[in-house]
């Protein structure tokens, strides 16, 4: 096997995959029905699913947010560090572990915008919106940051050959390095997430979320959807506010 170091190699794409659940819409309905039908609650889920529909459209409108929590989804993602420290912000309902900088060496997998990226701010925080890059623009962009990022690798590796500690090394590593995490959250805590982290129309509070985040949030958003179909129309349909 060769000691030669891994060449760094850039990526434009986030990933998300959804990898244990136990997450459906009969969870909300049961948890709730406790209140009214005690131990028969479970029974109560299989009788009528449009009284179904129209109880969870009664919790999400009214932000009776308990019943939405007895589930769990776990994702695995893979994204630039500077995505990471924007997500573990996100604190109730969460649960998450990361790869180590410490107990291993850190692969070079390092993000460039992709050419649809959107490059330039206007306007004012707060009241701002991104427009397209020019061609140049994109070049500079895509020319400073992989020439960072190798220059950054070489400067690990000389360390770590030089017989530095890892968590020592890492230091020089830059945010737009990739990193995975194994997140896990119930569909309460997935939907305040989302309210924050993608930026829709139909949101009742609007929000400007960095598109990197956004990509993640998209992929979690359509693995949810698909568990918990009426769950996410009243989502959707309220306006996009977590209950
Ligand atoms: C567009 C955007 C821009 C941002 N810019 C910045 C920035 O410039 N600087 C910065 O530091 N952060 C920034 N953030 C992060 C933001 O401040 C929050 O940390 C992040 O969105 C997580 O939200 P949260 O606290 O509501 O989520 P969670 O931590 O998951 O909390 C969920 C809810 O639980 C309740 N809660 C949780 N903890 C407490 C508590 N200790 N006390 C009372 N209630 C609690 C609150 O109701 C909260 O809304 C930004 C976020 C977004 C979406």
């Amino acid at each position: 096997m060769s000691d030669e170091p891994t060449a760094p190699s850039f990526r434009s794409d986030v990933t998300v995959e959804l990898v244990r659940s136990a997450a459906a819409d009969s969870d909300v309905i049961w948890a709730a029905r406790v209140s009214t039908a005690g131990e028969q609650s479970l029974e109560a889920v299989q009788q009528d699913p449009e009284k179904s529909k129209g109880l969870i459209n009664f919790l999400m409108r009214d932000r009776h947010g308990t019943p939405f929590e007895h589930n769990s989804m776990t994702f695995f993602i893979s994204a630039p560090i500077f995505v990471f420290r924007e997500f573990h912000r996100h604190r109730s309902g969460w649960s998450y572990n990361e790869e180590s900088g410490r107990y291993r060496e850190l692969q070079p997998v390092f993000y460039v915008p992709a050419e649809e990226r959107k490059l330039v701010q206007q306007g004012r925080p707060g009241r701002y919106e991104f427009v397209d890059g020019t061609p140049e623009q994109h070049k500079t962009t895509t020319e400073a940051m992989e020439a960072a990022y190798r220059e950054a690798y070489a400067r690990y590796q000389e360390m770590l050959a030089a017989g530095v500690a890892r968590e020592v090394a890492r230091a020089v590593l830059p945010v737009g390095l990739f990193s995975s995490m194994y997140a896990t959250c119930n569909s309460r805590s997935l939907m305040h997430f989302l309210s924050l982290r993608t930026k829709r129309e139909n949101s009742a509070v609007p929000s400007f979320p960095q598109r990197e985040i956004e990509m993640v949030a998209e992929q979690m958003e359509q693995e949810w959807a698909r568990l918990m179909p009426l769950t996410h129309a009243a989502f959707e349909k309220h306006g996009r506010v977590a209950p």
